[in-house]
């Protein structure tokens, strides 16, 4: 592994994240209605999940899986191929609701849930989080603490795009942040500033509209800044032949744009940059994770 990264020239370790959900759990095709008929819309999260684990296995990379509860009681036989394979499981809650939507009880029985689901699938505990669309934002300020009382290291949910007040240092992609409850590890997606404007990371939808070059050029400017990028990634935009939802016309643009070109430029950017999972590419969450399990706090919260 550190020969392949090495080959690729690479001065910093990123992370790589794909958020494990099926494409019409998005949110721009979200309705209440739709919201009852999960069950029977058609599922390609399998299909298309162990199709990313196939290009991650040739491109010798591991990475951070955040699954939905959800897809994990319907799809456990997955679940347990990515952990067999060596990528990090880590929670994208149940049932994918954005946090502001639910009430703090609501979110402290969400984020538990798809924790005890995952490790009981695993085996092995789950350190991570990431709210469905990054929604942990000013406006919810009980969403860490909750986080760090059910036992998460660290989450990845705080994107500068949503967070005028930058209460988080975004140029930095790490933090540890002092709630009531005890600290989290803030893993948050970084921006770059380009002639004055400040540009989305270039993960998920942006990863598509954007050219790859343009792609390249952002992790290049970040890599001299010595800054990790997290990319992210959904399971259904490498798949062309999804079934087309019904919705708003931007929606719908801004869904299926160039689903036919993401496979392959996931493949020119683990090229041509090297990645990690969260637990493995972030020094105090790995020294955080290895002291938890040398001294036995690593424990899974079905197991205490
Ligand atoms: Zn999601």
């Amino acid at each position: 592994m550190a020969s392949d990264q090495q080959s690729r020239g690479a001065s910093v370790r990123h992370i790589l994240s794909f958020d494990v959900e099926e494409h019409f759990q998005v949110l721009a095709f979200w309705s209440d209605v739709r919201r009852q008929q999960w069950d029977r819309l058609e599922s390609r999260v399998e299909q298309n999940t162990l199709r990313l684990g196939e290009l991650l296995a040739y491109a010798e990379t591991k990475a951070t899986f955040f699954v939905l509860g959800w897809v994990a009681e319907r799809h456990p036989g997955l679940v347990k191929a990515l952990a067999k394979q060596g990528h990090e499981i880590a929670s994208h809650g149940y049932g994918h609701e954005l946090v502001a939507n639910q009430t703090e009880s609501e979110f402290r029985d969400d984020v538990r849930r798809s924790k005890c689901i995952l490790e009981e699938l695993t085996g092995k505990m789950v350190f991570g989080y990431r709210a469905p669309s990054f929604s942990i934002t000013d406006r919810t300020p009980w969403a860490l603490p909750i986080l760090a009382e059910e036992g998460y290291l660290y989450d990845s949910s705080i994107y500068a795009r949503f967070q005028p007040s930058e209460k988080v240092v975004t140029q930095r992609c790490v933090q540890e942040i002092v709630t009531t409850a005890g600290p989290i590890f803030e893993v948050a997606l970084p921006t770059a500033n380009l002639c004055g404007i400040q540009l989305p990371t270039p993960g998920g939808g942006y990863f598509r509209l954007l050219p790859y070059s343009a792609s390249r050029m952002f992790l290049r400017q970040l890599e001299k800044a010595g800054t990790q990028f997290v990319m992210y990634l959904h399971p259904w935009e490498i798949d062309p032949d999804q079934p087309r939802m019904e919705g708003p016309v931007v929606s719908r643009l801004r869904h299926y744009l160039n689903l036919k070109r993401t496979e392959h430029r996931l493949q020119c950017l683990l090229r041509d940059f090297a990645f990690a999972p969260v637990v493995d590419a972030i020094q105090p969450i790995r020294d955080t994770v290895q002291a938890r399990i040398q001294c036995g706090t690593a424990v899974c919260a079905v197991s205490r």
